[in-house]
Order: structure tokens, then C-alpha cells, then sequence
């Protein structure tokens, strides 16, 4: 604005102009403020700073500065492909997250995973005689799901746009994917376009009003810079989630995975990448014995460092 007299600028616009420029929300296109920067703390991959934003309106963390090439960020060791034995031990101890399908949908039925990693829950999905398809970016991975596993795989780094060319499921389950992927919106209504009447979508993610992340900040685990671009609000999921016309059936933190995830949030917070593996077994027996004291605080209220979420197609 510009004095009518001399059309000097006013001095409400020379402070505007001094204000940084408002940056809008990925998700929800509110405002957002500098959260924290950090580092990859996880796995030390690059040195490079990074900076998340919070959202005031939706309250959903998401990362300012993604890099160009964010497959750089996940090495071969990402996640193990163990032979079936040993992915069958590991499947054994994550029983419950079929239990938590299964009391929703029960097979017979078309179940797709976005994301499966190597595959602990694509075979219970198979097990318990779902046609089980998943979706996976990685090609060593996918050929290991496909020929060792025996899931029909997809290779896509973008979910949103494999589940538009394929059949209809009963179950689409993404546990922990959310946050990697940069148009998480476009995965859940994909999701929703692609699920029956009646059929289910699984999410676990991390949650950003976590007792850790209010605690640690940058320093959480579970912000994994630069991998995880958004840690997004469950309110922001469930509004997102009903306009493409998933009704939310049940919200929960303390199920078997986010107690698992709070007990590894304070493990991680304790230990350095590389440590050796006497300080990895102190840091994870500390952060045990942290989780068990902080479970009052934890456990209620929604302050779990993950939420799963379970969404049904009208
Ligand atoms: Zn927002």
C-alpha cells in the first residue's frame, strides 16, 4: 500500500515486506512454521541438514527441502530378504496385524500391500488365503517377493498411479508407508477408488503429536530424515480419508506395533549408526526399560509414537 500524498510505500507495507513468505502446506494448504531441522540420524547416509515445517491448521510435520534423488537415502540393507524360515520366525512374532485384518474382513479376498519390504506380512496374507499382490518400488525386493514369497508384485515407485490399473481389492494395507511417499493424499483416495464396497484400508504411520516427537523433535527416530517427507496428523487422515469415502472404523496407538515403535524411538534415540553392537544391546535395553516408564504417559492420549488406522469404503 502506497501514501496517498507522496505514494512512498506505508509503514505497514515495508513491514510486510520484511515478513518471511508464508509457505502453504503440502497436504492441506495451511499455514506452516519452521518445526526443527536435523540430520539422518538413523543412518548418517549424508551430512546434509533438513529442514520440517508444522502445519498450524492440519498439525502434520512435513519436510522443506526433499532431495532430488531420495532412492540415494535407502541402501541395499534397507530391509533383509531372509529365506522363508526366517521370514516365516519373523511373520510369527507380527501375527496380530492379520488378526487386526481379519476381524475387520475375513478371506476369501483380493489383498494388496503397498510397500511390503520383505514381505512379513504378505505372507501371513497368503497364509490366511488372501490373493495377495503387493506394490513394491524396489526391483531386488520385488523379485525376491514374487520367485521366494510367492506374491504377485508390482514394480512401482508410485503406488497412487499401479492401483489405478489394478483390480479391485478387499484389503489395501499400507503399514508405514505413508510417510514416504510424496503424495501421500494421491495413495489414499487411489486406495479408496480401488477397494469394494465394504473393504478396508490398513495405515500404521508415525504420529507427529507422539510424547517422543514433543520430547526429541529432530532428534526423534521416527522423523528419519530425509525419508520421511510427512509425519501426518490422524485428524488429518481421517478428514482426507472420509471425503474419498473411507469411514474410520478404528484408530489405535498400543496396538503390538506402536508399543513396538515406542520402545524403538528411545533405542534409537541412544545409539549412533555404527555403533558397536555392545552399545546397540545397552541403548536397546535402555530404551526398553524408558519405554516401560513412560507408558502412563505414552499410552494414553493418543501420544504413541505410531497410530494404525483402519478405514472402510462406504
Ligand atoms: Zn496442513
Amino acid at each position: 500500500m502506497r501514501c496517498a500524498g507522496c505514494a512512498a510505500p506505508t509503514a505497514r507495507t515495508r513491514v510486510r515486506a520484511r515478513l518471511p513468505p508464508v509457505i502453504a502446506c503440502p497436504l492441506c494448504s495451511g499455514p506452516t512454521e519452521t518445526a526443527f531441522t536435523t540430520h539422518d540420524r538413523n543412518r548418517a547416509i549424508t551430512a546434509e541438514r533438513f529442514r520440517y515445517r508444522r502445519c498450524t491448521a492440519c498439525r502434520s510435520l512435513n519436510l522443506e527441502n526433499v532431495p532430488a534423488d531420495l532412492g540415494a537415502y535407502y541402501p541395499d540393507e534397507y530391509f533383509s530378504l531372509p529365506d522363508m524360515p526366517g521370514l516365516r520366525a519373523q511373520a510369527a512374532r507380527e501375527r496380530w496385524r492379520m488378526a487386526l485384518v481379519a476381524a475387520h474382513i475375513q478371506p476369501p479376498g483380493r489383498l494388496t500391500e503397498i510397500g511390503p519390504g520383505n514381505g512379513i506380512f504378505a505372507i501371513q496374507a497368503l497364509d490366511a488365503g488372501y490373493d495377495t499382490v503387493v506394490v513394491e518400488m524396489d526391483a531386488r525386493a520385488c523379485a525376491y517377493l514374487r520367485d521366494t514369497v510367492g506374491a504377485e508384485a508390482v514394480q512401482s515407485a508410485a503406488p497412487e498411479e499401479a492401483l489405478a490399473t489394478m483390480p479391485r481389492s478387499h484389503v489395501i494395507a499400507a503399514w508405514h508407508v505413508l510417510e514416504h511417499v510424496p503424495k501421500p493424499w494421491a495413495l489414499v483416495d487411489a486406495a479408496a477408488s480401488n477397494l469394494h464396497p465394504g473393504g478396508v484400508l490398513v495405515i500404521a504411520t508415525p504420529n507427529p503429536r507422539a510424547f517422543g516427537q514433543r520430547a526429541l523433535r529432530g532428534r526423534w527416530p521416527h522423523v528419519d530424515a530425509p525419508r520421511h517427507l510427512f509425519l501426518i496428523d490422524h485428524e488429518a487422515l481421517v478428514v482426507r480419508a472420509a471425503a474419498a469415502g473411507l469411514e474410520l472404523v478404528t484408530l489405535t496407538d498400543v496396538d503390538p506395533g506402536g508399543l513396538h515403535w515406542n520402545a524403538f524411538a528411545w533405542h534409537y534415540a541412544l545409539r549412533r549408526p555404527g555403533c558397536s553392537l555392545r552399545r546397540d544391546k545397552a541403548a536397546h535395553l535402555a530404551g526398553r526399560a524408558l519405554a516401560r516408564a513412560l507408558a502412563p504417559v505414552e499410552r494414553r492420549g493418543l501420544r504413541g509414537a505410531a497410530y494404525t488406522a483402519v478405514l472402510r469404503k462406504r
